[in-house]
């Protein structure tokens, strides 16, 4: 498809009458429209945002301009809950039932058949590639660390990390559930890896175990001690009764835990009975966790039944949550492994089922952070502001208003690194062939 601008090559240009959202500028520029965007003209330089001004408020000189008639250009995305280590089994494993409890009996059998350090790295290499062309700029994984896995996968991370410092920025947090917190042995070895690997994130998949206290009480201690932050699966489930989500809260309240803390999923949430949630937020609020919806992996897994039509969407109270003042963001999760069959690491896809799922349209502009600027200050990242002074990264697409973004995939959209419009694409499947266990 042919874009309807060509941006100059390199050196210095103007992006003319670009539509941005006022929440993604440094300061909101008028005329803001009905939706929060304001008509900017973008001035870039030697790879930076030189300057941002009101439409035809500045003289840029001679300078070459691309004519972007009020198309809107986005800041670059955050994705802040990923699984980069299972990513791309689903050939060789597949979800039988498409239900929780199969997800993670295969991904469990795969694991321990498959899951070399060269394997790992293969398919952590396809979707970050996936990733950066559909122009993500950060993100956080979990890594499967239990038994012999934790020394297998942590060195393959931390390569990854290295080979994409100064494309997409990494971290990464352990996953394993609650009940391995108890094992000392386990907890040296997740310890050692991170210290070594590590990203100083720690955390584990919460659910109502019986030493689900005791084992946040081993990690709440390692991370005090280490300074660390922590990550939290939790309570990603449809009973009413997981409640590992005010567990958490109340322990950071009363450890008075001073460094970031983000929880995903928190299913059950959106069950509960109305005074006990209001209860579960107030705590969320106060501890200052930050939240992260995982809608696409929640409605694929959450409500199934065979033969039955799901009645749940699968995810947590994400608008009452925001509305306590709770940061809230949403984030791809799982990529074509028995947790989620679908999926391409492309942050737009998430936003755009997220609006659909979550109904993060009224109005559009409030949530639109969710994908970008709220993941990364949960990363202590700067992003998601396009910001005078900062490289030129961003996404250049044809829409011109909410729907037209939201309507189609943005399949055409350029993603500008540095200024250059990025010439990468998302790799062929075929790649992936040559895994042991994946025929074409
Ligand atoms: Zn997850």
């Amino acid at each position: 498809m042919t874009p309807p601008f060509s941006l100059p090559s390199g050196g210095r240009y103007v992006l003319r009458q670009a539509r941005v959202l006022g929440a993604m500028l440094p300061r909101p520029l008028p005329p803001l429209d009905f939706d929060g965007f304001a008509i900017v003209d973008i001035l870039v330089d030697e790879g930076a945002i030189a300057n941002i001004a009101p439409y035809g408020a500045v003289d840029f000189g001679d300078a070459p301009e691309a004519f972007m008639s009020g198309r809107i250009v986005l800041p670059l995305f955050v994705d802040v809950h990923t699984h980069l280590d299972k990513g791309h089994i689903w050939r060789r494993k597949r979800n039988r039932r498409g239900d929780f409890e199969s997800a993670l009996a295969a991904t469990i059998e795969d694991r321990s058949a498959n899951w070399t350090a060269a394997d790992v790295a293969a398919r952590m290499e396809f979707s970050l590639r996936s990733a950066y062309a559909h122009g993500a700029t950060a993100i956080r994984t979990h890594i499967d660390s239990v038994g012999a896995q934790t020394r297998i996968s942590w060195p393959v991370f931390a390569e990854a990390r290295k080979r994409w410092r100064g494309r997409i920025d990494l971290q990464a947090s352990p996953l394993f559930t609650i009940e391995f917190a108890s094992d000392p042995s386990h907890m040296a070895e997740v310890e050692a890896m991170l210290d070594a690997h590590g990203t100083g994130i720690l955390g584990a998949a919460t659910r109502m175990a019986p030493n689900l206290s005791e084992g946040l009480n081993v990690l709440f201690t390692l991370a005090e001690r280490k300074g660390w932050e922590l990550d939290f699966h939790v309570d990603e489930s449809s009973d009413p009764q997981a409640r590992s989500l005010k567990v958490i809260a109340d322990m950071a309240i009363e450890r008075r835990f001073a460094r970031p803390i983000l929880v995903g999923h928190c299913c059950s949430l959106a069950l509960q009975e109305e005074d006990e949630r209001r209860k579960t937020i107030d705590a969320v609020a106060r501890a200052g966790l930050n939240v992260v919806s995982l809608p696409m992996c929640n409605m694929f897994l959450q409500d199934r039944e065979a033969g039955r039509t799901p009645r749940w969407r699968g995810v947590t109270a994400l608008h009452e949550l925001r509305a306590a003042g709770v940061k809230t963001m949403i984030a791809s999760d799982n990529t074509r492994d028995p947790f989620y069959a679908y999926g391409d690491m492309d942050m737009m896809e998430v936003w755009r089922e997220g609006v659909r799922i979550l109904h993060l349209d009224y109005p559009f502009a409030d949530w639109a952070p969710a994908v970008s600027a709220l993941p990364g200050q949960a990363m202590g990242l700067d992003c998601g502001v396009l910001r005078p002074g900062a490289r030129a990264d961003m996404i250049l697409t044809r829409a011109r208003d909410f729907t037209e973004l939201l309507a189609r995939p943005q399949s055409d959209r350029i993603v500008v690194r540095g200024g250059e419009a990025s010439s990468a694409r998302p790799p062929d499947y075929a790649e992936l062939d040559a895994l042991e266990g994946l025929a074409p």
